[in-house]
């Protein structure tokens, strides 16, 4: 095994869960391992604490005159339930086929390693970097990020800079390189539906009262017409439609065509809305899903229960215009209007963040699609990413920056599910497209 990859092991093997208060030393630990690696490579380091996680700052001498790059990763994971689907240890990495396998291989540790080894390789060759460099690495981007915008606040002149570049993103097939230019915003909330003071005999009573679990399950169906379209009043208002050069490379790009998201997905078909293809759905179009749903009895067996309380969990990815808090507004309403007699409902808002999207074809743009046909011997394509990551759009309000998100993450890397994997290949491109990049930003 090369030096690289032990390293990235090593990192690798810090359980930093951001979510589970019962692991906040190790994401802790994790940050502090982070600073000493970016002092053995040559960088000036530290932990800055925020009322939650710590943010990880690393930089070269900077110099007047040159250029300010902000390389943003995050070295928070998910967590790794269910523990039993995974093939190995999700905190004990190992290669096989090709592939690291751990929790946060990809998302985001293999991604954000190779910029920092990248930087470390050109420091040892040349002394220096060809730009002013910041590494911010933040240990709450799988919890939404509660404290980073706070941060760049009280930090906005050290962190002013021209570019940011983002590795957080996707790869659409293996060895093509590939741009994003845009991303989803988010909005998330909780649905709880309260019926009878408490659990009734479904025998004596059932009949007579409204079953909580029946009305969330009205509720969630409410969401969508049968040909995949969200029926919320207003919900397509501020959708920016979709240009006609996008339309034309997508459908050129190779590794998301029906056939490659069936195979990914492991869905018997594919359903989405109307009139737009896989890509487009997921990369361009807004939804509404629900992540999670519960209540009455959960175990062996049956029991024959009504309950008093049912729930359900949503997200709404959104894109160009549309405003999260506006979108909210929009489901709670919807929810209340088509809420059954009988039970109450209480809608309580959770995170959200922006969509995102910048121009391609500009000076900077220019120069990452450079630097991917320089690193990756092939044609950049140009996309956008169906996730979120609503720090982008803080950057953007608040250092008033741009970012690049140069992904390699692979479709089925299986990141926040078990087996997350990343390509041995991709973490040595990603190394190259760092060294790259910066020349070409310079
Ligand atoms: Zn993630």
């Amino acid at each position: 095994m090369t030096h690289e990859l032990e390293q990235l092991f090593e990192f690798l093997r810090f359980p930093s869960i951001s979510t589970d208060s019962r692991h906040a030393g190790d994401v802790r630990a994790c940050g502090e391992w982070l600073v000493a690696k970016a002092g053995e490579l040559g960088l000036s380091a530290e932990l800055h604490d925020t009322p939650k996680h710590p943010v990880v700052l690393a930089r070269n001498v900077h110099q007047q005159g040159r250029r300010h790059v902000l390389i943003y990763g995050h070295y928070d994971v998910q967590p790794v339930d269910p523990l039993h689907l995974w093939t190995s240890d999700p905190f004990q990495p190992e290669i096989r086929d090709g592939r690291i396998w751990a929790r946060g291989a990809t998302d985001n540790k293999g991604q954000m390693f190779a910029h920092l080894l990248g930087v470390g390789k050109t420091m040892a060759a040349a002394g220096d970097l060809p730009v002013n460099l910041t590494f911010l690495f933040e240990g709450e981007e799988e919890i939404g990020s509660p404290n980073l915008a706070g941060f760049l606040e009280q930090n906005r002149e050290l962190l002013a800079c021209d570019v940011i570049a983002v590795s957080d993103t996707g790869m659409v097939a293996p060895g093509t390189p590939t741009l994003g230019y845009g991303l989803r915003g988010i909005t998330c909330g909780e649905l709880i539906v309260r019926g009878p003071a408490r659990d009734l005999h479904s025998g004596l009573f059932g009949g007579a009262v409204m079953n909580p679990a029946t009305a969330v399950g009205q509720l969630i169906a409410s969401l969508h017409d049968a040909d995949g379209r969200i029926v919320i009043d207003g919900f397509y208002d501020d959708v920016r439609p979709l240009e006609a050069w996008e339309r034309e490379m997508w459908a050129a790009v190779p590794g998301v065509s029906e056939e490659d998201f069936l195979k990914v997905t492991g869905a018997p078909s594919l359903f989405g809305e109307k009139g737009f293809t896989p890509a487009e759905q997921t990369w361009a179009r807004p939804t509404a899903e629900v992540n999670g749903m519960g209540g009455g009895y959960q175990g062996e067996g049956s029991k024959t229960v009504l309950p008093a309380e049912a729930m359900a969990k949503f997200s709404f990815r959104l894109v160009p215009d549309q405003e999260p808090g506006d979108i909210i507004r929009k489901v709670k309403s919807h929810f209340e209007k088509h809420c059954p007699p009988g039970v109450t409902l209480e809608f309580i808002p959770g995170h959200d963040g922006k969509p995102y999207h910048t121009d391609p074809h500009g000076e900077f743009g220019k120069a990452a699609q450079e630097a991917l046909r320089k690193s990756f011997g092939q044609e950049p394509v140009l996309i956008r990413e169906g996730g979120s990551i609503p720090i982008v759009q803080s950057f953007r309000e608040i250092l008033g920056a741009d970012t690049l998100l140069l992904g390699l993450a692979l479709a089925d890397a299986q990141i926040h599910s078990p087996d997350e994997n990343f390509p041995v290949e991709n973490f040595e491109a990603g190394i190259r497209m760092n060294q790259a990049l910066l020349e070409e930003l310079a």
